[in-house]
């Protein structure tokens, strides 16, 4: 399935929705309009793609609302040239806004068979990320810390403590707090010891798994 002129209409209109929603940031809205979602799922939702909802993926898992997907890209407001660190790269949706925002994008996802179908696909729509692992997001990423944004996108019941001590000094972190639903949380790190942090509402995401899950 390629991308047409019915989805690239109904990815304007999906885009003029977010608008009316909040989402301010030019950039986002233009990547929203660009990037063909419908190439990130099961093509037998295609006709779901650009409505404003979360849809099944592989592996019981779930691409994001658009509008949840552009909020958070908002809130982390990442700039060209960042160094970005996603949780839970699952569809690649996220991963291709932030490619698309001229980012650095590094993603952790620890599900095999979504990093087997994700690595493809990134390798057909030509999506780059810096690098794409396979591991725990938890643990986040040593070697390649420290980071100007993390943003996890699976509902993670307490505030993940290594992802924390890998922002840089200034640098925020957005991530959906909670085990049923989930507080949409910002973390500015402003000093080697003092996080700020802000609440901007209750969302619904897929968990994010531990060890032990
Ligand atoms: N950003 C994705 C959202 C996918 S849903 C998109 O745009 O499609 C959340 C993803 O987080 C799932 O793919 C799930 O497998 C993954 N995940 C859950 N726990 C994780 C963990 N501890 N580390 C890395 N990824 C995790």
């Amino acid at each position: 399935m390629e991308d047409n002129f019915k989805f690239k209409g109904r990815r304007r209109i999906l885009a003029s929705e977010l608008k009316k929603k909040g989402i301010i940031n030019n950039q986002i809205i233009n990547s929203i309009e660009t990037i063909p979602r419908h190439l990130f799922i099961d093509p037998g939702l295609s006709e779901q793609a650009y409505i404003d909802k979360a849809l099944p993926i592989d592996s019981n898992q779930t691409i994001s609302q658009p509008y949840t997907v552009a909020f958070q890209t908002q809130l982390l407001n990442p700039l060209p040239g960042e160094k970005i660190l996603e949780i839970g790269t699952g569809s690649g949706y996220q991963t291709s806004i932030l490619d698309f925002l001229k980012t650095d994008v590094y993603t952790i996802e620890r599900n095999h068979n979504l990093f087997r179908l994700t690595s493809k696909l990134f390798k057909k729509l030509n999506i780059n990320p810096v690098k794409f692992k396979y591991g725990d997001g938890y643990k986040g990423l040593t070697d390649d810390c420290p980071f100007d944004g993390i943003i996890v996108t699976a509902g993670s019941p307490y505030v993940p403590e290594n992802l924390l001590k890998q922002l840089k000094i200034g640098g925020r972190m957005v991530v959906p707090i909670g085990k049923e639903t989930q507080v949409m949380t910002k973390i500015i790190r402003i000093s080697v010891k003092d996080f700020k942090k802000e609440t901007f509402g209750d969302f619904k995401f897929v968990p994010m798994l531990d060890k032990k899950d």
